[in-house]
């Protein structure tokens, strides 16, 4: 195992497969400190509503602490700093607007405690949601608080950035632009839904992977909404039309051929433990992962520590 304090992640993907954490904020609302929103509004509806925000960095920075420390004992070698949903305006819908840098700050800080010098530190940026609430007019809005987020994450000195969960390649397109701004590497995923067969403006993987390549990612690939075996054939299908290494963190929950994600099956987000797939899975995707061209391996929803223990077995044994 090569010590990625004296790495940076591009090195790290050269000598082979990097494996990353999984889910925070699923984890932590089973553990009760994340809101999922449910008691109030329907989530899920990839209109952006729902909650799921990460101000546990500073309500119950104790609870973060202890699943990033999980994830390290595990294997994992990247810690994702818990600021998904991190941006002003989603922060505001839920009362945390005026806390925006302080959450991103603590997030960082907390994740880069943890790692030591074990792990690399990285910036987790999603979608704003003001593309499902508001249409494509809302790009440059979220661009800029796209750019702000990064700018915290800059300051508070993460080693580099994952854009994830982005439904449109137009928002991701902003998302690579702030990041390339910042100076930041980024490794860009994207999530497809309702089927894996297009984002949600209308592209397949195989021209998000080129478009993605072609904005100066350091990683492309997929994340959230499907199971391993599940988002399997989209990264076969990026991988056919980009050099770069393969990024992918697939949730563990079961997903059907008439809806290839998660966050629509009616399961979503009261009865997961109904969807759940078994570690297995993940660590049967570990062993294929270097012969797929995977360069950065971790998991998203519903993967706890134990899946991830379970991915770093299945690495180890190829
Ligand atoms: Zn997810």
């Amino acid at each position: 195992m090569h010590t990625p304090k004296t790495r940076s992640l591009v090195e790290l993907m050269k000598l082979g497969p990097v494996l990353g954490d999984g889910g925070y904020l699923i984890e932590l609302e089973r553990r009760g400190y994340v809101d999922s929103g449910s008691g109030r509004e329907k989530v899920g509806t990839g209109r952006g509503s729902g909650q799921f925000t990460p101000e546990v960095a500073l309500e119950h920075p104790e609870a973060l602490r202890e699943l990033h420390r999980e994830f390290l004992l595990a294997g994992s070698r990247v810690l994702q700093a818990l600021t998904f949903f991190g941006t002003r305006e989603k922060l505001g819908r839920a009362g945390y607007g005026d806390q925006t840098e302080a959450i991103n700050t603590a997030a960082v800080r907390i994740a880069r405690d943890v790692a030591g010098q074990t792990a690399l530190v990285a910036g987790s940026v999603s979608r704003t949601q003001l593309i499902e609430r508001e249409g494509p007019v809302a790009l440059p809005k979220a661009k800029d608080h796209l750019a702000e987020q990064i700018r915290f994450l800059k300051q508070a000195g993460v080693d580099f950035l994952i854009l994830e969960t982005f439904f449109h390649l137009s928002e991701m397109r902003v998302a690579l632009e702030c990041a390339a701004a910042a100076g930041l590497p980024a490794v860009a995923t994207l999530s497809f839904r309702p089927l894996i067969t297009q984002c949600s403006d209308g592209h397949d993987p195989a021209e998000c992977a080129r478009v993605l390549t072609d904005l100066g990612a350091v990683a492309v690939g997929a994340n959230c909404e499907q199971e391993p075996s599940r988002m399997m054939p989209l990264l076969r299908a990026m991988r056919a039309a980009t050099n770069l290494p393969l990024a992918a963190q697939p949730a563990a929950f079961r997903t059907t051929d008439a809806c290839h994600c998660f966050t629509r099956q009616p399961a979503f987000p009261d009865d997961l433990e109904t969807i759940q797939v078994s570690r297995r899975e993940f660590e049967a995707f570990g062993k294929q992962t270097r012969a797929e061209g995977i360069g950065y391996v971790g998991g998203c929803c519903g993967c706890t520590p134990a899946y991830i223990r379970a991915l770093a077995r299945g690495l180890d044994a190829t």
